[in-house]
């Protein structure tokens, strides 16, 4: 496995990091989690755009323009084995003595992985997932991309802990999204989103499912929707770059409708195929 770390490649054994990293010491930092399809980046620049917004939205300096971006991303994907990559994208403010406020001359941290792209399995898409449900009890930042993940950590922790496969959100009595996901719903036909404010973060697979439906002439509600109007909807539906587009058929114990994935999803799922089938071959 090979790593990118400060401007080089090397093997993941010899990356190293130095104890005093704010990444390391205060989650001080930015991630973005990019997915390979046939050694084909998908929807990079959109991913290399939310990197430099949740980068200048904690004020760590970009090293890197997109071009840049893109070579180190491309270099990283030749120099590893699979086909179907996940690339992790970690920056962090860098290394400086511990003090909470910013230090007045610091190098950020750029670091990138390879993973095998992992995505869910066909009988998981055919017979859909279980999820949980809980308060949203993260903080009023979720649209930037930090690093400091605890409340999803414990709250996926607690899906794991039921054999769901994610927990999905509700902070006030509304939906904002999963604990590392995206969540539609599907009402009488119509396809219902949160929008994308300070409570969610916006997600890369969360734009194609949009564009994806507004060319299949589905119809789409974005707005506010009562953690009732869930329990009760036709479809459920979570996104992610890993695990693209999965339907929710048990929540909390109970049938989503009749407990099985819906016409739309079905639908959507099959538009998402031939969409990065598509991006593949262009
Ligand atoms: N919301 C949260 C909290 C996430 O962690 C993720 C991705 O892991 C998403 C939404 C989905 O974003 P994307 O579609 O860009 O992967």
């Amino acid at each position: 496995q090979i790593v990118y770390l400060n401007g080089a490649f090397m093997p993941i054994e010899e990356a190293r990091i130095p104890v005093l990293d704010r990444g390391f010491i205060f989650g001080d930092g930015v991630y973005e989690l990019i997915p390979v399809y046939s050694r084909h980046p998908f929807r990079l620049q959109e991913h290399l755009r939310r990197l430099s917004t949740s980068l200048s939205s904690l004020r760590i300096p970009n090293l890197y323009d997109s071009a840049a971006w893109s070579r180190h991303v491309e270099e990283l994907v030749k120099r590893n084995e699979a086909e179907d990559q996940s690339i992790y994208i970690q920056v962090t403010r860098g290394p400086a003595p511990r003090d909470h406020a910013f230090p007045a001359h610091v190098e950020p941290t750029v670091f990138m992985m390879s993973n095998p792209l992992i995505t869910p399995p066909a009988s998981l898409v055919e017979s859909g997932a279980v999820a949980i449900s809980s308060q949203d009890i993260r903080w009023d930042h979720c649209d930037i991309k930090a690093i400091s993940l605890l409340p999803n950590v414990l709250l996926r922790q607690m899906a794991v802990d039921e054999g769901a496969v994610e927990t999905i959100l509700f902070r006030d009595g509304m939906l904002t999204e999963g604990a590392a996901s995206n969540i539609f719903a599907v009402d009488k036909g119509v396809i219902l989103a949160p929008p994308k404010d300070q409570h969610m973060l916006p997600g890369i697979t969360y734009d194609v499912i949009l564009e994806l439906a507004e060319s299949e002439g589905i119809p789409v509600d974005i707005g506010y929707f009562p953690e009732a109007r869930i329990r009760s909807a036709d479809e459920l539906w979570m996104t992610s770059s890993t695990k693209e587009i999965l339907p929710i058929v048990r929540l909390d114990n109970t049938p989503i409708a009749n407990g099985l994935p819906g016409p739309i999803f079905k639908r959507m799922y099959k538009a998402y195929q031939l969409y990065k089938n598509h991006i593949m071959r262009s």
